[in-house]
């Protein structure tokens, strides 16, 4: 088992809304997460389940308006991120925090070649003259795998092929030895084999760099190769937080079991014929329903479930928002 270092982040309480003309959305609700030190923490959800708001608000890249951090905490080795003004998140994305997106071409600046979008961050971050940083790229892109390094460093984004410009992302997001990187979806716009690599070389970089990593994906196939910890989103809320073993083999949330249950799964090949749909649709986050917000979906719901929202129930080393589980762990 992975021996994990110190919490370098910590993410408390932390809400996001957007002020819209049909009222207020809550994108994220009392958020509270924390990473440690060469862990990879998965963050599952369908669309519109928060998680990409979530990773938006820790580098402070919502746009505001019409978004705003409404409350809570992102504490970066200790310090609150969002006491800083600009200058000091500036320095922090890049250098301490970097971000690969899913879509590579539409991060990467068409009308720059490879070597010199990834030379900007050293010499901003690293103060390295623009020779010495485009060969630091040279030696980045020869480090995650692209062939010929030395000629196609100077080519254009549109010159690399789909996973050529995911791996490119990643050269310019750990450029600066970041201490944590956020993926979100860096492998649903590419094809199955393209994605294994991808997924292989961002695990391979964080256990090289002992570099932290959270991992925001639709897709539970995704982080079960990868993730130490789940956290699984709903309606803007973590419903449920567990080790990606035991989240897999003993899913506690009906959103998580559902989710489970609608990925394929070729060890039951034959054994089930039909893959499960969950019913309905996400919320409206503007007018959530009373008491748990997948009461309308929910195969388990019960009475109370329509009258108060669900309590976080602690375990050893997991939680779930849920009450079929109020009796069974301890209420936080
Ligand atoms: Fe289902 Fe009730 Fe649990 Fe919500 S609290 S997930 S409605 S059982």
């Amino acid at each position: 088992m992975k021996t994990l270092g110190e919490t370098i982040l910590s993410v408390r309480n932390l809400s996001t809304v957007f002020d819209t003309e049909y009222g207020v959305v809550k994108a994220v609700d009392g958020v509270s997460f924390d990473l440690r030190r060469g862990e990879t923490l998965g963050i599952v959800g369908e669309s519109g389940s928060g998680k990409s708001v979530t990773n938006l608000s820790l580098l402070r890249l919502v746009p505001e308006p019409p978004g705003r951090i409404a409350s809570g905490e992102i504490l970066f080795k200790g310090r609150n991120l969002l006491e800083g003004d600009e200058e000091d998140m500036r320095l922090v994305r890049g250098s301490n925090i970097s971000m690969i997106f899913q879509d590579p071409m539409t991060s990467l600046n068409p009308l720059l070649r490879v070597s010199l979008q990834i030379a900007e961050a050293l010499q901003l971050h690293h103060g390295l003259d623009r020779k010495a940083a485009e060969r630091k790229a040279v030696e980045l892109l020869t480090s995650i795998g692209i062939p010929d390094a030395e000629t196609r460093a100077y080519e254009y984004p549109h010159q690399y092929s789909g996973g050529m410009r995911q791996r490119a992302m990643i050269a310019m997001a750990i450029s600066c030895g970041p201490d944590i990187l956020i993926a979100d979806e860096p492998t649903t716009a590419l094809d199955v084999t393209i994605q294994a690599q991808i997924l292989e070389l961002i695990k391979s970089l964080s256990a090289e760099k002992t570099m932290s990593v959270i991992m925001i994906t639709h897709d539970l196939g995704v982080v079960a190769g990868i993730c130490d910890t789940i956290c699984v989103m709903y309606a803007g809320r973590i419903v449920e937080k567990a080790p990606v073993d035991e989240l897999f083999a003993d899913p506690r949330h009906p959103y998580t079991r559902g989710l489970l249950d609608s990925v394929p799964r070729v060890d039951l090949a034959g054994g089930r014929r039909r893959l499960y749909s969950i019913p309905g649709s996400p919320p409206d986050l503007v007018d959530l329903p009373p008491g748990c917000p997948f009461r309308p979906r929910c195969d388990k719901a019960m009475e109370i479930c329509g009258q108060k929202a669900p309590p976080e129930v602690g375990f050893e080393d997991r939680t779930v928002v849920c009450w079929l589980h109020a009796q069974e762990g301890k209420i936080s």
